[in-house]
């Protein structure tokens, strides 16, 4: 785009001249040719405009007039936010590919990924990074879509009732997904209806969408194909190993054998979804299945690695209930014996004691031998535990213990929230194995 374009699709003023070819709003992912949109957040993003020329921007946004270098322009605007949803928007007016929009409690990120691997060998296909699924992750998302795009993979997080409609309203999706609803991110919500009417508002607009067979009634889309147990897209038995999954669909009423090289449920889940897509998309199911088999999780989502006699389960990136299970259920498979590192499950507001608790119960059932606890909210899970244990809330106690803790011959889960940052844990671990 050149700034004139950008600058009229923002009504701003252009000052200078140039061309854009990436929009960034952190300063040091800006590469040449990017167009910086400095954000007032904790900080404001205006002091960073020369950071960014220094990176190679060619140009930036701003609310005030300022000296730019030489050869770079500048496009004064009132918000610099409302500024890069319009370009977003534009964008979004511009594309002619499919969009899909993909929410619910867990798995909107494997999922996005998994589809993202198996579509992208028969379309041309473009996606969210990381887990950028709020309205600035959107924003930025749509701003750099490439208008070639033939299908545009889009996840869409909520943490208040509200959301996924405003989020809607922006990605217009013709076919939505709804990947699981469970007890996450629950604080802003009353209760579970509520979340199931939040989540299941993605369908609203939609030509088609995909849901769990347990919703269809709330899905509000032209068309609705479930999946489940029961519904369009059947799971019929799924045999779960330390290290990989085997399962069996039946889709519309046809059989398909499945093989993952990932452990738990979760990329079950995530596959009836793609092979509802299959049928949508009329791509041969066979070659689905094939490409399910070299699909490998995003980082820190439940990796097992085989370290020097220790097995490390990666799960740090997240936790809430549903994926906790997931994960205990994956170590207790293992036959080694069995060490949890747990962190919080945070964001569940009133039913957090009780949802710990569980957990504790939980790691009891697996024959787990060494809880770990890590944060304030797993002091209930401590307490129900009955195996040998230790509890942390400093973060610094914690990494001591696991210097000198003795792993060999284990095999360790190492799972928490986002706020716990439990991959310094998982790191440590790795570079002593
Ligand atoms: P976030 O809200 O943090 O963006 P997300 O919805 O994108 O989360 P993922 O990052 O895909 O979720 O997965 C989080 C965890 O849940 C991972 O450990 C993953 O293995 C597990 N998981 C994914 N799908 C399921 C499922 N259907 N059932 C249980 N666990 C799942
Ligand atoms: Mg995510």
């Amino acid at each position: 785009m050149r700034a004139e374009e950008v600058a009229k699709i923002v009504k701003g003023k252009l000052i200078g001249n140039g061309k854009v070819n990436s929009i960034e709003f952190d300063s040091r992912n800006v590469k040449k040719g990017s167009l910086f949109v400095p954000l007032r957040g904790n900080r404001d993003g205006h002091q960073f405009i020369k950071d960014a020329f220094q990176n190679g921007a060619s140009g930036t946004l701003s609310e005030r007039t300022l000296p730019i270098p030489e050869g770079k322009f500048l496009i004064e605007v009132k918000n610099t936010f409302e500024a890069f949803k319009l370009l977003g928007k534009w964008k979004r007016g511009n594309f002619n590919g499919t969009t899909i929009a993909i929410t619910g409690s867990v798995g909107k990120t494997t999922t996005k990924e998994l589809l993202t691997h198996v579509f992208s060998k028969f379309f041309k296909t473009y996606r969210n990074v990381k887990s950028f699924n709020n309205i600035l992750g959107l924003t930025y998302t749509l701003s750099n879509l490439p208008l070639d795009t033939e299908l545009y993979i889009q996840e869409l997080g909520t943490n208040r009732q509200g959301e996924i409609p405003e989020l809607v309203e922006i990605v217009k999706p013709e076919i939505s997904v709804v990947t699981a609803v469970e007890k996450a991110h629950t604080a802003g919500f009353k209760d579970i209806s509520d979340i199931v009417k939040e989540k299941l508002s993605i369908t609203e607009g939609a030509i088609l969408s995909i849901v769990p067979i347990q919703f269809k009634e709330f899905s509000k889309s032209k068309e609705t194909i479930t999946f489940g147990r029961e519904g369009d897209i059947k799971l019929l038995d799924v045999q779960l190993f330390p290290n990989k999954t085997e399962f069996l669909i039946e889709s519309f009423g046809r059989r398909l054998q499945f093989f993952s090289p990932i452990p738990g449920l979760g990329v079950v889940n995530s596959t009836l979804i793609a092979v509802g897509l299959a049928e949508v998309f009329k791509v041969n199911i066979e070659k689905v299945s094939e490409l399910i088999r070299t699909f490998t999780p995003p980082e820190m989502r439940l990796t097992v690695e085989q370290l020097n006699k220790v097995i490390l389960i990666d799960d740090s990136y997240n936790a809430n209930p549903k994926s906790m299970e997931n994960a205990i259920k994956v170590l207790s498979l293992q036959e080694l014996p069995k060490v949890a590192i747990i962190g919080e499950m945070l964001e569940l507001g009133e039913e957090s004691k009780k949802e710990h608790e569980k957990i504790g119960e939980l790691l009891n059932h697996a024959k787990v031998e060494t809880l770990i606890a890590y944060g304030k909210e797993t002091e209930s899970t401590f307490k129900v535990f009955k195996g040998k244990k230790s509890y942390f809330t400093s973060q610094e106690e914690l990494i001591k213990f696991i210097k000198t803790f003795h792993f060999q011959g284990k095999a360790v889960l190492v799972k928490g929230s986002r706020g716990n940052r439990l991959e310094k844990i998982a790191r440590i671990i790795r570079e002593r194995y």
